[in-house]
């Protein structure tokens, strides 16, 4: 096959966030390109041990990957340092250890991947003479505002936040100012230059890839393509791979969590999930839980301690009531709400429980990930954007896609209150309204498939994005 002598290596920027979509793309090349893949995971001393996520469903695992070590960065960063400068300044410092890990690899690779956030190895690609591509693993709109904001960054003064009229992307749905990327929302802090860096660097490889498809975003990434103001910034073509997402574990003894959702009634299940990082107040996830219980809907519940207590704090040993409650759930919560809701401590296997034909909605944080996993398992959602760029997704997802509903001021800004989440849940699992959502969403669900099967838009464009390094390559 065409693309055997192919070796691609994929960088991935420190955090499961990250890796995981590098994970996911890397098993598809493998899987169904027969593309020889290498990831080179930067890594922190805390990352998490990445080996379930690289296997295909009960297989072997098909990819390489090469942890390159943790970088000491604590003399360059203070406690003020946001997450995003603290990840550029890791992988700035980690460069050294992956020109000199490509430089030993037995077998180079011939092709170089980055993730967003790893666009300072190209130079490094060039070095090695081979092409570089980056992997952008979020949406069009997300790379059409990022591309186009050293334009915006000459247009306009002031912040982005406090402008009263949209940003206007060129051929692209305008973005409201409270929905910007964080690192928009303080033109002050180090962390939105090196963001507009990276905006600049995104143009300088041979590609872009999204975990995107044709039929979700038609309109940005025909404006990607030949909108001709978006075109002088966006100077690589655009690749839309998605959407791919973790395989399902189908394998194996079933969970408990999944043998009691296998008895409830169809659609009938809200799963509530805020991603690998996100936490809530106490406050908020007193509302929430109130919220749930006042629904009358079954619910699985991944909570994590209040972001206030540390996220690290172990689950349900310190302070709970006598039925196990921990002292920011409501007095009661986990008896009264027995028979109806699992509450599961930090994490869960999201993937399987979306899929399962119980789950008739999801509340979710609207990470990409997250989001693809649900359009995929045919479920609306309660949009509730906490970070990154989650407003963003989440204003596609309500007012775009119609396959999801949201408080009516950002979580973020405001406690949403149980009354408000009862009204949300039952407008998702009850209302004529969710009826038609989830309409929409199985409609959406259809697409994506057809766009990954063999002759579908994403699979196609993989196969071109495969012969055009093959071109460049001369092979
Ligand atoms: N995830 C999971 N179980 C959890 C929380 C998260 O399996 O309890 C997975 C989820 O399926 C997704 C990823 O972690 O693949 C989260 O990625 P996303 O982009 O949604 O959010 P992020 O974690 O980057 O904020």
């Amino acid at each position: 096959m065409y693309s055997q002598k192919l070796h691609v290596a994929i960088l991935s920027s420190p955090g499961l966030g990250h890796l995981i979509p590098v994970l996911v793309l890397g098993n598809r090349l493998a899987t169904h390109h027969a593309v020889k893949v290498t990831v080179l995971v930067l890594t922190t001393s805390t990352s998490p041990a990445e080996s379930q996520l690289l296997k295909p469903p009960s297989g072997p695992k098909v990819v390489d990957t090469i942890n390159i070590p943790p970088v000491d960065i604590s003399h360059l960063i203070d406690a003020n340092t946001r997450v995003v400068t603290q990840l550029c300044i890791m992988v700035r410092e980690s460069l050294p250890g992956v020109r000199s890990t490509i430089a030993g690899m037995k077998h180079r690779p011939n092709v170089l991947i980055a993730d967003l956030f790893c666009t300072e190895a190209f130079p490094i690609a060039t070095e090695f003479n081979i092409p570089k591509y980056l992997y952008i693993p979020t949406t069009a709109w997300f790379t059409a505002l990022t591309s186009y904001c050293p334009v915006l960054h000459e247009q306009i003064d002031g912040q982005y936040v406090d402008q009263s009229e949209p940003l206007q992307i060129p051929g692209c749905k305008p973005v409201r100012p409270e929905d910007v990327v964080d690192p928009m929302l303080d033109r002050n802090d180090p962390q939105y230059r090196e963001y507009l860096r990276q905006a600049m660097e995104f143009q300088l490889g041979d590609g872009i890839l999204m975990n995107t498809w044709e039929e979700l975003e038609p309109v940005s990434l025909e404006a990607l393509r030949r909108n001709e103001s978006l075109r002088a910034v966006v100077k690589p073509p655009v690749y839309p791979i998605g959407p791919l997402t973790r395989p399902i574990e189908l394998a194996g003894p079933k969970s408990e969590l999944i043998e009691w959702l296998d008895k409830q009634p169809h659609e009938s299940v809200i799963f509530v999930c805020f991603g690998s990082g996100g936490t809530l107040s106490a406050q908020q996830i007193t509302e929430l839980a109130w919220g749930l219980e006042l629904s009358q809907q079954r619910f699985i519940w991944v909570v994590r301690p209040p972001a206030e207590n540390g996220a690290d704090e172990s689950f349900f040993t310190s302070g709970s009531a006598s039925d196990g409650t921990p002292d920011y759930l409501p007095e009661g919560f986990l008896s009264r709400t027995k028979k109806t809701g699992w509450v599961v401590p930090l994490w869960a296997q999201q993937p399987e429980i979306l899929n399962h034909p119980s789950v008739g909605g999801f509340l979710s944080h609207c990470g990409w990930n997250s989001a693809v996993e649900c359009i995929k398992s045919g479920v609306p959602m309660i949009a509730w954007p906490l970070y990154a760029e989650q407003r963003l997704n989440a204003t596609m997802l309500t007012e775009e896609l119609g396959i999801a509903v949201r408080p009516e001021i950002l979580p973020a800004k405001k406690v949403v209150d149980r009354e408000e989440i009862e009204k949300l849940v039952r407008t998702v699992m009850e209302y004529k309204e969710g009826k038609v959502m989830r309409d929409k969403v199985k409609k959406l669900k259809n697409s994506a498939e057809n766009a990954l099967n063999k002759g579908g838009s994403s699979y196609d464009t993989m196969c071109n994005l495969l012969r055009d390094i093959q071109m460049r390559l001369r092979f």
